[in-house]
């Protein structure tokens, strides 16, 4: 399938249909499709990262070593450290290739605030990281993975293009905007923990190809590999997302080194960051948002089971 119609919506248009395999600060910075790529066979790779925490800065060099992209989602109030990336560090990022998203106000969970609070926090985070950054903020990630139809509602009302969920385990470059799934969390997961994961997507294809062809890896970093080994080999989207607090916690960085390391500079792999995936083409073609019951999110940093009252609050439960 070809785009005859993209239209480039960023500042720095540096990719053409012959020249998709470079990595770099010029991939980071690329922020459109070029035209006429081969949805089934494109290999994408993208990268977001949480709560703009000053760690940020290290995964920041991490990927401009690498010459890879990154989104990172920024809430206008400190989350874990009670710090925050401030408005220079953000520019200084933006100034790098790095896209900005927002993370709402004070990270709370969005599908159970109340209309006005909704409001504050997505109309209010925009507003805030827009003044800030002096540019379109388009990209949205939910606070802890939590959303509905009414938070839904409520981005695209305030002007976001597209929002990115906490669900893992995806490689499929079709997913509809507000629903922009992601293939591995740097977090040591369990399988059990995988399992939950899937089981509030809902989704029963991506559920068969976990089980079917990911259940051997034995970490986070050996599923990443894997999973991006079968981006290379038969098309689609590896998405991989963290919170750098978590990873200096939890000291994750040789894992994160390596993992980077192996699917940077690879030839016919086009890098880059949300928002211009989302801004394709592509994910139009699902005509309905997928709301699942939310997955683990970033709030507590680890993977969260909610108490079942709480789980029928505000969750859309379409599909
Ligand atoms: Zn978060």
């Amino acid at each position: 399938m070809k785009f005859l119609n993209n239209t480039p919506k960023g500042k720095n248009m540096k990719l053409g249909p012959e020249d998709t395999n470079h990595g770099g600060a010029e991939m980071a910075s690329a922020s459109a499709i070029p035209p006429s790529i081969d949805v089934p066979s494109t290999r994408i790779v993208t990268t977001s990262w949480d709560d703009g925490d000053p760690f940020d800065w290290d995964v920041a060099r991490l990927l401009a070593d690498r010459k890879l992209p990154g989104t990172f989602y920024i809430p206008v109030q400190g989350h874990h450290s009670d710090v925050r990336m401030d408005r220079a560090d953000m520019l200084s990022l933006d100034a790098q290739g790095f896209e900005i998203g927002a993370h709402g106000v004070s990270h709370k969970n969005l599908a159970r605030c109340s209309s006005r609070q909704l409001l504050i926090e997505v109309e209010g985070c925009k507003k805030r990281l827009e003044d800030e950054m002096g540019k379109e903020i388009r990209m949205f990630a939910y606070p802890g993975g939590r959303y509905n139809r009414r938070v839904i509602a409520s981005l695209k009302r305030a002007g976001f293009t597209g929002a990115r969920t906490t669900e893992m385990l995806a490689r499929d470059v079709n997913f509809a905007p507000f629903s922009m799934p992601t293939s591995v969390h740097v977090y040591p997961h369990s399988r059990v923990d995988y399992i939950r994961n899937l089981l509030r997507a809902r989704d029963l294809g991506r559920g068969r190809d976990y089980l079917t062809r990911f259940w051997g890896a034995e970490n986070w970093v050996s599923l990443a590999k894997m999973y991006f080994d079968s981006v290379l080999n038969s098309g689609g989207l590896w998405h991989l997302y963290g919170h750098s607090w978590e990873i200096e916690e939890l000291q994750l960085w040789d894992g994160l080194k390596e993992v980077l390391d192996y699917v940077s500079n690879r030839p016919g792999v086009l890098y880059l960051a949300n928002g211009p995936i989302v801004d394709s083409e592509w994910t139009q073609y699902l005509s309905s948002e997928v709301c699942p019951p939310s997955a683990n999110g970033c709030q507590q940093g680890r993977p969260s089971v909610q108490k079942p009252r709480e789980r029928q609050v505000g969750i859309c439960q379409a599909r």
